[in-house]
């Protein structure tokens, strides 16, 4: 356990480092810590350590843990593939959904969240290397994600925050940043496209882009939510 509260603050030593690089505060990057495959207790250690908000891939592997872990104060934020049959758990069971790539699935979320629960926290994934493999809305098409973002703003029971991405992986950092700085850049047009529509953009604030990889490239080009699994919790049986 104190070798996890070890990872956590050498992670959270590199964003420190990384903001002040980039003339950033440090408390404009939020670190998502990604339990996805680990154990509850692992997920417990780490909330002990001052950790508040976990990133989660598997619904069912999710829904256990925050059983199991409902007595603490945890902000659940969805990351991965959404399948429309998941959304009602999903819009039930957590703060925020980084993943959505087509408006099926933001209508059944904005339908299924409970009305007790304020707006669910979305961001739109967007894929930057264009890779066939990856979910995600193609940068190349701009006006479709901005369709898409148009949209979901008219969603009474969801609020739009912004972007994710998770560029293929490179240990370029010149190439790393590239990647991180279309996304910035996409979000940019979007966020002044809405503003022009007279759209209110004012919680449009979210840059959720880098992984225990390149975290750096990721808040040199203005991530504000990094989300890291390998780096604190070890690597994954399935790396
Ligand atoms: C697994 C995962 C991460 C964390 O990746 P690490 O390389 O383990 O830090 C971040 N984002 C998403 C969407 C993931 O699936």
């Amino acid at each position: 356990m104190y070798n996890l509260h070890d990872k956590l603050h050498k992670v959270h030593d590199r964003v420190h480092a990384a903001a002040t690089l980039a003339g950033r505060s440090t408390k404009s990057v939020q670190l998502l810590a990604v339990s996805k495959t680990r154990p509850a207790s692992s997920v417990k250690a780490l909330y002990e350590a001052g950790q508040r908000i976990f990133g989660e891939n598997y619904l069912q592997e999710a829904l256990e843990k925050q059983s199991l872990l409902s007595a603490l104060d945890i902000e659940w934020h969805f990351i991965g593939p959404i399948q429309s049959n998941k959304t009602q758990d999903i819009a039930q069971h957590f703060s925020w959904v980084h993943s959505v790539d087509r408006f099926k699935i933001a209508n059944r979320l904005n339908d299924q969240r409970p009305i007790d629960l304020p707006p669910l926290n979305i961001c739109l994934q967007v894929n930057v290397d264009n890779e066939a493999s990856k979910s995600g809305l193609d940068l190349h098409h701009q006006d479709e994600l901005l369709n898409l973002a148009i949209a979901v703003s008219d969603l009474p029971h969801l609020c739009l925050r912004g972007l994710m991405a998770i560029p293929m992986a490179c240990s370029d950092q010149h190439k790393q940043r590239e990647a991180f700085a279309k996304v910035a850049t996409a979000f940019d047009c979007i966020r002044s496209s809405l503003n022009k529509l007279g759209i209110d953009v004012s919680a449009f604030d979210t840059l959720s882009m880098g992984m225990s990889g390149d975290m750096e490239a990721a808040i040199a080009e203005g991530a504000t939510i990094v989300r890291v699994g390998t780096d604190i919790f070890g690597p994954r049986n399935d790396q």
